[in-house]
């Protein structure tokens, strides 16, 4: 009789994506508590956390500063090696265009984002470089884990950006426009 279960495939130990989700988040709310725009990101390799980052791209001057880059980075200094493979990023927002290729070029085996990013995902919103089988042999992506939690907090974020700018204005000109960017996605990239 045949074995049923021998043609699923080989589940990667994820045991809680929540759990690491859940600490990306608290990176997030580091980004907002310097003024940025709160996406958070975790690296974990063989269940353990190994490294985190936070979008901090105006207080470092960085266009490449988001929290996927900065965690990647702190990673691959923690191991010496500029390859990540068998460890899995956890990111609050659907990374950009230029986050999805760095880390294809970490050769992470996982990326696990939270909340879609209509203006500027590239894991399936705009575009999915994860399914170009020419560019991507190693990554794969799931979207959509505690996707509530983080687009909630951006939305909190930037309702709360726009009730500033509203004081601001009201102040320096009633007829005023602070021009603050009410979109998540355009703000973020
Ligand atoms: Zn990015």
């Amino acid at each position: 009789m045949p074995d049923s279960t021998a043609s699923l495939p080989e589940p990667l130990p994820q045991e809680s994506p929540e759990r690491y989700m859940a600490l990306a988040l608290e990176q997030a709310r580091l980004a907002w508590a310097e003024g940025e725009v709160p996406v958070g990101a975790v690296v974990v390799k063989d269940g353990v956390v190994i490294a985190a980052g936070y979008n901090q791209p105006i207080g470092r001057h960085d266009p490449t500063a988001h929290a996927e880059v900065m965690a990647l980075r702190a990673a691959a200094e923690k191991l010496g090696n500029y390859r990540l493979p068998g460890c899995e990023l956890y990111v609050t927002l659907e990374p950009c265009i230029m986050c999805s290729g760095a880390m294809m070029h970490a050769r992470l085996a996982r990326v696990v984002y939270a909340a879609v990013d209509p203006k500027t995902g590239a894991a399936g919103s705009v575009l999915n470089l994860f399914e170009q089988e020419k560019l991507n042999h190693h990554t794969e992506v799931r979207g959509g884990v505690m996707a509530d939690e983080a687009s909630g907090l951006l939305k909190a974020f930037f309702a709360e950006r726009r009730a500033a700018a509203r004081k601001l204005s009201a102040e320096a000109a009633p007829e005023g426009d602070a021009g603050i960017a009410s979109n998540p996605a355009s703000a973020q990239a």
